[in-house]
């Protein structure tokens, strides 16, 4: 006899371990199954940003502005402490076609009441004085947030605990038992078990987690590598980010940019090298950091001498649309799936209660239609 859930979820990220504390919330009887360790997949790997630079007018808009709402008030609510915080963030621009961009997503920013504002190359300076910025035309400046990745993922996993969800890490999901359009049971190395709905979010890994219930989403992952300092003196104000980061990535297979910010403990978060691979590498390459390391020098020279602690690689999850994918599987009555989001730390406090709303039944309010999975399926 298999162990009886209400729902299962898949993976035990930002996403798996913020649904199972929203169902729980709910009363239900939820088991999260975790292959490794909570947040060793992309969530323990990220810079912690809660992004809000990016936010594209619209759906993704109106959720970045709920989620800012909801993280204002969430370690109270989840009586954890993730090291909250507002933090502006800075992208640096080198062409008058990324100006005029900044520009216009600036006034985007602004109309939704974001403190947000362009910065000339004296204000730029002023904003970063350590900084060396000739060659850039300036900047673009707006208000964010940033917080610790683990603690962020243990927060709602806690949350969760105390609900009364059961947690598992180090059991992978090996595979599903299905009859007709009905998932009747999960099997891992140590059990098997059934529940009412299954939810796969498993970052990454969540395409080839469907292809074992024997559903297709076609996920892809790029290997992003970033790395941290020692402990310094104040020296960054931001999150200093480059505005060319999406061409840059997107012209080489293999592709270096910076993002770097200073960390509440002092050390600087520094990345990315971005390897354009279906593989998921879990080593750091040979050019990552050290990539890294020079594109942080040119900016930021004085910091030559800086030790570096550790370098580690992480996944980018995406899909074909560059959109996440949220909502039941065509073809199945109880499997859904919640994975490559958009500015994931601001948006996984909202996106996480309307999921579990949609697993238990109810239509979520803003729709996430936008999202169904069954896009990718072809009549
Ligand atoms: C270097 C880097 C920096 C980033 N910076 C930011 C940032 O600043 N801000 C931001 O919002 N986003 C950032 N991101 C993106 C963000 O990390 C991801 O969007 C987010 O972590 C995805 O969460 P998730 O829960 O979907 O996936 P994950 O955290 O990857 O969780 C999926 C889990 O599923 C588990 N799993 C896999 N297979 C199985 C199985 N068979 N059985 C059970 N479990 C399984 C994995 O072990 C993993 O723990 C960054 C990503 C990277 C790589």
């Amino acid at each position: 006899m298999a162990d009886v859930y209400d729902a299962i979820i898949v993976g035990g990220g930002f996403i798996g371990s913020a649904v199972a504390y929203h169902l729980a919330h709910r009363g239900l009887k939820v088991l999260l199954l975790e292959a490794r360790s909570l947040g060793s997949g992309s969530s323990g790997a990220c810079g912690g940003r809660a992004q809000v630079a990016e936010g594209h007018p619209g759906l993704h808009m109106d959720l970045v502005m709920l989620g800012l709402e909801r993280l204002a008030n969430l370690e109270a609510e989840l009586a954890y402490d993730f090291e909250w915080r507002r933090l502006g963030n800075i992208m640096l621009i080198r062409t008058q076609a990324h100006w005029q961009e900044w520009t216009a997503q600036v006034a985007h920013l602004q109309s939704r009441g974001i403190p947000a504002e362009m910065l000339d190359p004296a204000a730029l300076r002023e904003a970063e004085p350590d900084l060396i910025v000739e060659g850039y035309l300036g900047g673009a400046w707006c208000l964010e947030g940033h917080l610790n990745p683990m603690k962020y993922c243990w927060a709602f996993a806690r949350g969760a605990r105390r609900q009364g969800a059961l947690l598992h890490a180090q059991e992978p999901v090996l595979g599903f038992e299905r009859e007709g359009q009905r998932l009747t049971a999960v099997r891992t190395p140590l059990g098997r078990y059934s529940a009412g709905a299954v939810l796969v979010a498993a970052g990454a890994w969540s395409g080839r987690v469907l292809a074992l219930a024997g559903a297709a989403l076609p996920v892809r992952s790029t290997n992003a590598e970033a790395m941290v300092s020692e402990p310094l003196p104040p020296v960054l104000r931001h999150h200093v980010g480059m505005a060319d980061f999406y061409e840059t990535i997107h012209n080489s297979p293999q592709a270096v940019s910076l993002g770097v910010l200073q960390m509440a403990n002092g050390g600087l978060y520094i990345s990315e090298s971005v390897e354009m691979t279906d593989r998921i590498r879990e080593l750091t390459s040979i050019w990552g950091p050290p990539g890294m390391a020079a594109e942080l020098l040119r900016l930021a020279p004085r910091l030559q001498g800086v030790r570096l602690l550790r370098a580690w690689t992480g996944q980018s999850p995406f899909l074909p649309d560059a959109q996440p994918a949220i909502g039941r599987l065509p073809g199945f009555d109880n499997l859904f799936t919640a994975t490559c989001f958009h500015l994931t730390i601001t948006t996984t406090p909202i996106l996480a209660g309307l999921i579990a709303g949609m697993m238990a039944g109810e239509s979520p309010v803003p729709s996430l239609e936008a999202f169904d999975p069954s896009r990718f399926i072809r009549n």
